[in-house]
């Protein structure tokens, strides 16, 4: 199964399109790699993400990048994945640390910059 450099700029990095990677022993990441870190297979397997997932941790950034100058303060988030493995990203309008809760639910929304953006709540009960 093939994948690019450039799809994965295309796709992940813009933000419009979650991919991760399974290897033949299960393996599963959400960042780009050629091998299994694992096992050392060179095959890896497109994985496709539902979007959902779990905040594993978090912190409050006040303190932004230039890119994130008109965000700040927003969470930066590791995510875990129903699917496995764990992803980083970050969610718009999150002020203080009360806000987040290791364990919350998250879905994946892609905004209109680059980066892998969340939003509070799953995907589903978002759409009704
Ligand atoms: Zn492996």
């Amino acid at each position: 199964m093939g994948h690019s450099i450039r799809e994965f700029e295309e796709g992940y990095e813009v933000g419009r399109r979650l991919l991760a990677f399974r290897s033949e022993c299960g393996f599963v990441t959400a960042t780009w790699g050629l091998v299994c870190p694992r096992c050392g297979v060179r095959d890896l397997a497109e994985l496709p993400l539902s979007g959902e997932g779990r905040i594993a941790a978090f912190t409050v950034q006040t303190v932004p990048s230039e890119e994130f100058v008109n965000d700040a303060p927003y969470a930066y988030v590791t995510v875990d994945l129903p699917e496995g493995g764990r992803i980083t990203g970050w969610m718009a309008g999150v002020r203080t640390e009360e806000e987040l809760s290791i364990g919350d639910s998250v879905h994946f929304a892609p905004g209109y910059r680059r980066g892998v953006q969340f939003e509070r709540g799953s995907g589903a009960s978002r759409r009704d």
